[in-house]
């Protein structure tokens, strides 16, 4: 890949996710690199995903519907160990997708209505305590609208920004300013591609109805994209860990392996912020920053100026 693992001991970054398995189709093969490469990379479950629906018809059967939580947690790990990363859950609980019309309330105690200022202060206090150079999360829509999704984007940012103040946070450790923050890439080129590669080899693709949903008007902006097809294994056998989450036959695994990796061989991102240049297409989520000493003496810097900011401004 000629980047020498040396360079990258002990850099770290910090992988902000709602719900155990969203780590594994967000981002996962991007995480085993960079942990194969010798980077410490840490995922942050916010949710237990207790609300999360069995979606594997091999795995419904009531003593897993009963015991959800359980099994989700013991899943996760199973996920963690092979993509080589540290997890943590924050403990908050799954909010659930709300369906129906007019929606129904959110559940009392759920995540998205804990107070912001409370959800915040302990992803702070997580970051100061693992001190990352980089962070990923979610675009202001969540990526997709689950409640859970969108706060996720909410609580990352609100940490970022606040995580070297230690006016904000007095009791929560020392400050610490990750250098960027990027979202996960709600990519509808990729699956443009795919579905082109399908019809052109007279398949029917598998993407259709998804892509008449969703508009031109979707797409973003694709600042960052990490080659990790080397990773893809490692990426689906970490998804087919959460096993009551993921269909063996549903759409994730629709897309032979051979054309993913002609067609689309990396991972995408989108840098919101960052206090070091951010020059698209970058190949490297750690762009700009030399190595953990340069990283760490930034982060603990007084006065650092944000150098890019793609965030997109939010209809009221
Ligand atoms: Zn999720």
């Amino acid at each position: 890949m000629g980047m020498q693992p040396d360079g990258r001991e002990q850099l770290r970054l910090m992988c902000v996710h709602a719900h155990p398995d969203d780590e594994s189709s967000k981002g996962a093969a991007t995480m085993a690199r960079y942990s194969h490469e010798g980077v410490d990379v840490l995922v942050v479950t916010l949710t237990d995903g207790s609300r999360g629906s069995v979606l594997n018809p091999a795995m419904d059967r009531p003593e897993v519907v009963d015991n959800i939580t359980a099994i989700r947690a013991a899943e996760m790990d199973k996920a963690r160990q092979i993509l080589g990363v540290r997890q943590i859950f924050m403990g908050w609980v799954d909010s659930g997708l709300p369906e129906g019309d007019p929606l129904p309330p959110l559940p009392e105690g759920c995540f998205a209505l804990e107070p912001l200022d409370v959800t915040t202060e302990a992803l702070v206090r997580e970051i100061r305590r693992f001190r990352p150079h980089v962070m990923t999360t979610y675009d202001e829509n969540g990526g997709y609208p689950h409640p859970d999704h969108i706060m996720c984007h909410t609580v990352s940012m609100a940490a970022f920004r606040t995580a070297a103040d230690h006016e904000a946070h007095p009791h929560a450790g020392e400050p610490w300013q990750p250098l960027k923050i990027y979202y996960n890439a709600h990519n509808r080129a990729k699956y443009v591609a795919f579905h082109e590669a399908f019809l052109a080899e007279g398949r029917e693709s598998p993407y259709a109805e998804w892509l008449e949903r969703w508009t031109e008007e979707d797409a973003r902006t694709i600042t960052t994209r990490i080659h990790c097809a080397d990773w893809f294994d490692q990426r689906d056998q970490a998804l087919l860990a959460h096993a009551t989450q993921i269909d063996p036959d549903g759409h994730f695994f629709q897309v032979p392996r051979d054309l993913q990796v002609r067609i689309w061989p990396t991972e995408d991102f989108e840098a919101a912020v960052s206090y070091v240049p951010v020059e698209p297409v970058e190949d490297d989520l750690f762009a700009g920053i030399d190595d953990v000493a340069t990283g760490d003496a930034l982060a603990t810097r007084s006065g650092l100026e944000v150098a890019y900011d793609g965030r997109v401004a939010v209809s009221a």
